[in-house]
């Protein structure tokens, strides 16, 4: 995970610094979570695309009433869109939002294996994509980047719909263009503590 650098023009850049600086916010309360991620890993298992649809769904829509914002649409499909260059995966889509038609897109099957993608990386990249809707139908951040608010949310909710007690994500220091980078070991440390 990295941040999107910041903007030059101060416009965006305030923008930037809003989301950036918005690190928290209040969640719905985990034991109305934890019942649709269960869904969501049994169905997994059974390879049952309709069925983690509809633990999505629930999901987006508990979360929506939560936040007091419209369901974004939702489209649960196959195969991860990809790019290959000389045999080698060099980009694949886990998810995407698109803010015009507040539509969410979550694939569920790696690019080329095509095996079921874990219900955990569903989870997140559904987190993920549900926080880009926040930031445009609810906190004002119309072209929701990613900066380190973005992801310190979007992992309080994840944190909240497994039910584990939530910890700050560990960054390393900016780069010279401003963006951030996670930190995995120091974040292995802190999930273990
Ligand atoms: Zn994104």
């Amino acid at each position: 995970m990295i941040t999107e650098p910041s903007p030059k023009r101060s416009g965006l850049r305030q923008e930037y610094d809003a989301s950036a600086r918005l690190t928290r916010m209040p969640t719905p309360d985990s034991s109305r979570l934890t019942p649709w991620v269960e869904a969501l890993a049994n169905a997994r298992e059974d390879g049952d695309r309709s069925g983690m649809n509809t633990a999505c769904k629930q999901l987006i829509d508990l979360l929506s009433d939560f936040y007091d914002l419209p369901p974004p649409n939702l489209r649960v499909l196959g195969t991860r869109p990809h790019r290959t260059h000389e045999g080698v995966l060099t980009y694949e889509l886990f998810g995407d939002y698109e803010p015009k038609s507040a539509k969410i897109r979550l694939w569920t099957r790696t690019a080329i294996n095509k095996q079921w993608t874990t219900s955990g990386v569903m989870l997140s990249t559904l987190c993920h994509e549900f926080m880009h809707h926040l930031d445009v139908a609810r906190l004002g951040f119309s072209r929701s980047y990613h900066t380190v608010g973005f992801f310190e949310r979007t992992h309080t909710l994840y944190q909240a719909s497994i039910g584990q007690p939530h910890y700050p994500l560990a960054w390393h220091p900016p780069d010279a263009d401003g963006s951030r980078m996670i930190n995995w070991p120091a974040m292995r440390r802190r999930r273990s503590a």
